[in-house]
């Protein structure tokens, strides 16, 4: 049995006391964290609840944006009136992901931070680079068929699981940052990196570092043509093969002002390549476009063997993903939110 010390601070700056460093864990929905826990992947000697903080609001910004809190739940935040319809596609890959039960339990925050779902990471028995650096990767050369086909390295082939990242790349989103040294903002396409010869870490944030918010720069160009898809291996509560988050704003003319795409399940993170957007620019929504739009942000693609079927799967998405959104964004909203934003079990 391991001991954790349990703190339930009231305020942020108590959080980060606690926090600095980096030898607490931070617990927000626990619906990752504590699996990983019972499985001794993380042996946390202190937990830092931070559900207290004034941290779960969801509001516009001056800007026409809009400010997530991290401790809003994946539920409230698909649901909310703002997100919906500004942020369609947002909402579509939050409700792609989990189960209701979940979602209304997992924060904005900790989705971010949710630990690869690669196999061997979960087996303590097995060596892994991301768990116990420098022990080798057992997923190389064994079972690999939810496995990167983009970005891996020789020291780790795992992917980011999460389907709201997808949507946040795509967006353009920035994760609002905290610790005792102030204040600071990342990119998202700078907050996951890819696994190198350091695979255990999946993100930049430092120790001690807390998600305040993550930041929707102003997206309504996109809300009328987008379109999340998400391929797995069952038809609800698995992670994704493969996912594509992409969104357009179309003329009058049919042609593409502008366009993002982003790949889930694919690589280490979310994988953009801006240079295969642009391509769309100027030219007529259709697939000619669209299919050298796939060409490129696959470029370079490689499989294991097991999983090689996700190239093609990838460049079929990506093409099939840009046409529902050229026909128009669908309202994937399946599940009636109740009076109080939330799902129903
Ligand atoms: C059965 C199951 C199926 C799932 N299916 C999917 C799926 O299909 N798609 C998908 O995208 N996700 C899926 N998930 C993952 C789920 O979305 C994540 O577990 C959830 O979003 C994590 O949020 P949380 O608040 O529970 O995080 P926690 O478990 O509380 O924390 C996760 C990590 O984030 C850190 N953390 C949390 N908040 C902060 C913060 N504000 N600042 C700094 N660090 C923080 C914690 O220290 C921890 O390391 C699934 C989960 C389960 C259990
Ligand atoms: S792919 Fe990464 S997470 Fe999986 S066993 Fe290899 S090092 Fe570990």
């Amino acid at each position: 049995m391991n001991p954790v010390t349990f703190h339930a601070p009231q305020a942020s700056a108590e959080a980060l006391r606690l926090a600095a460093g980096g030898a607490a864990a931070l617990i927000a929905g626990g619906t990752n964290l504590i699996d990983l826990m019972k499985e001794g992947v993380m042996r946390p000697a202190a937990l830092v609840d931070i559900s207290n903080l004034p941290l779960d609001g969801i509001d516009a910004t001056a800007q026409g944006g809009l400010l997530l809190g991290a401790t809003a739940r994946n539920a409230d935040t698909a649901y909310h009136p703002l997100v919906r319809s500004r942020y369609p596609l947002l909402s579509a890959a939050i409700l792609a992901g989990a189960s209701p039960q979940i979602r209304n339990m997992a924060t904005d925050g900790g989705n971010l931070l949710q630990r690869t779902r690669c196999h061997y990471f979960y087996d303590i028995a097995v060596p892994c680079n991301k768990r116990a650096p420098g022990s080798g990767c057992s997923a190389i050369g064994g079972l690999t068929r939810q496995h990167a086909i983009l970005g891996a390295s020789e020291h780790c082939i795992a992917t980011h699981p999460s389907d709201m990242c997808v949507a946040l790349a795509a967006l353009s989103a920035v994760v609002h940052v905290s610790s005792q040294q102030g204040e600071r903002r990342i990119d998202f396409a700078d907050f996951h990196r890819l696994p190198g010869a350091n695979p255990e870490r999946d993100n930049t944030l430092l120790p001690g570092e807390l998600i305040n918010a993550i930041e929707l720069p102003p997206a309504g160009q996109f809300a009328a043509h987008s379109a999340y898809l998400k391929f797995r291996d069952r038809a609800s509560y698995a992670f994704a093969l493969v996912s594509v988050a992409a969104a357009l704003d179309i003329g009058p003319d049919g042609a593409v002002r502008a366009a993002r795409v982003a790949l889930g399940s694919v690589a280490h993170k979310p994988w953009r390549v801006p240079a295969a957007e642009d391509l769309l620019v100027g030219q007529q929504a259709g697939s000619t476009a669209f299919e050298a739009c796939a060409d490129l942000l696959l470029a370079g693609a490689r499989g294991q063997g097991q999983n090689d079927f996700k190239i093609p799967m990838a460049r079929r998405a990506v093409v099939r993903a840009l046409e529902q959104a050229a026909a128009g964004t669908i309202d994937n909203m399946h599940a009636p939110a109740d009076s109080a934003g939330k799902e129903p079990l």
